[in-house]
């Protein structure tokens, strides 16, 4: 048996044109177009990379983005004082504050001060106990991109057993909240999880962001299961080369899953889809208007 491969890289460029095509009627009626504001401290070379990729995908959808770049060097208090700009800015409906921050700079403190109206990354405290308690809010990108996937294979996921192998506040936590909010089953594995091989082959749905290269064997996956595999990691290949591989043994999983997310081009191009999703949204609710269904 060989799974069927979920194109998430198609299913986000889909997701980006039904986007871009709610700019204009958003336009007729306020006069604007939704704003995204990323904010970069100092040189990492791949949050470069992914403001640079924020920036494009944002003008591309017919929106408007505004990248502010500091050094290394700003200070908390710089950093705070341009967070509370953009929340007071009425044309920025999301804002964005690349993660990681530089050595000295404390991130809970800078994602605690964005507005939670405008909390587009969804990693707010209030966003979160949003999402807990299912009231309408903004949701982090890449659990809802995943979702999103699960939801165009499977329909309906109501009664599904889901087993989530990673507990972080970025991915894991909404990951589960997400699929509870679906009706499924959910039990969530983490490094302590006790026979995590046996726990993970009761899932209908398997979602692993764990942060470890082909972790999850084929042997793990119940026959005909839905697996998403959030995870990248870099790992040596030939020739002195190196590659990004998954937390599932993709070739293993392919032998008895159902569908399978493949690294890359799986829930990897649905981060930036939904970023530009959630400022859509962000700028309908801010501007009392009901946020366009289908997205
Ligand atoms: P974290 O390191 O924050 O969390 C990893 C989780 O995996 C923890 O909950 C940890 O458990 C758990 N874990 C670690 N080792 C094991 C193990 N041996 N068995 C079971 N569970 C284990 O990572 P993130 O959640 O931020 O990211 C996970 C992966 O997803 C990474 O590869 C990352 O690169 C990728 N990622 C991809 C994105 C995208 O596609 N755009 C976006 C974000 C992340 P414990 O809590 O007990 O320590």
């Amino acid at each position: 048996m060989t799974a069927d491969i979920i194109d998430g890289k198609k299913f986000a460029e889909e997701l980006r044109g039904r986007i871009a095509d709610t700019v204009p009627a958003f336009r007729d009626s306020t006069g604007r177009v939704p704003g995204l504001a990323v904010v970069l401290v100092g040189e990492d070379p791949a949050s470069q990379v992914y403001v640079r990729s924020k920036h494009k995908a944002t003008l591309a959808a017919g929106m408007e983005s505004f990248e502010h770049k500091l050094p290394a060097t700003t200070s908390q208090e710089d950093l705070l004082a341009l967070v509370r700009q953009l929340n007071d800015d009425e044309s920025v409906d999301g804002i964005l504050v690349q993660l990681p921050l530089p050595k000295g700079l404390d991130e809970k403190t800078v994602v605690e001060a964005i507005n939670p109206d405008k909390d587009v990354d969804g990693l707010h405290v209030i966003s979160a106990g949003r999402l807990a308690t299912g009231l309408p809010g903004l949701v982090p990108c890449t659990p809802l991109g995943s979702i999103m996937l699960l939801k165009d294979r499977l329909g309906d996921l109501s009664g599904l057993e889901a087993v989530v192998i990673g507990r972080s506040i970025l991915v894991g936590k909404p990951v589960a909240q997400l699929l509870l909010a679906e009706n499924c089953t959910v039990t969530m594995a983490h490094s302590r999880t006790r026979d995590l091989k046996e726990v993970v082959r009761r899932a209908d749905i398997v979602v692993a962001a764990v942060g470890r290269p082909e972790m999850v064997k084929g042997d793990w996956i119940k026959p005909g299961a839905t697996v998403i595999d959030v995870g990248i990691n870099r790992v040596p290949a030939e020739e002195g080369k190196t590659k990004l591989v998954g937390d599932v043994d993709y070739a293993e999983a392919m032998e008895v899953a159902g569908a399978v997310t493949p690294v890359p081009g799986g829930v990897g191009p649905m981060t930036i889809a939904v970023l530009l999703r959630n400022t859509v949204v962000a700028a309908h609710m801010r501007e009392g208007l009901t946020p366009p269904a289908g997205l």
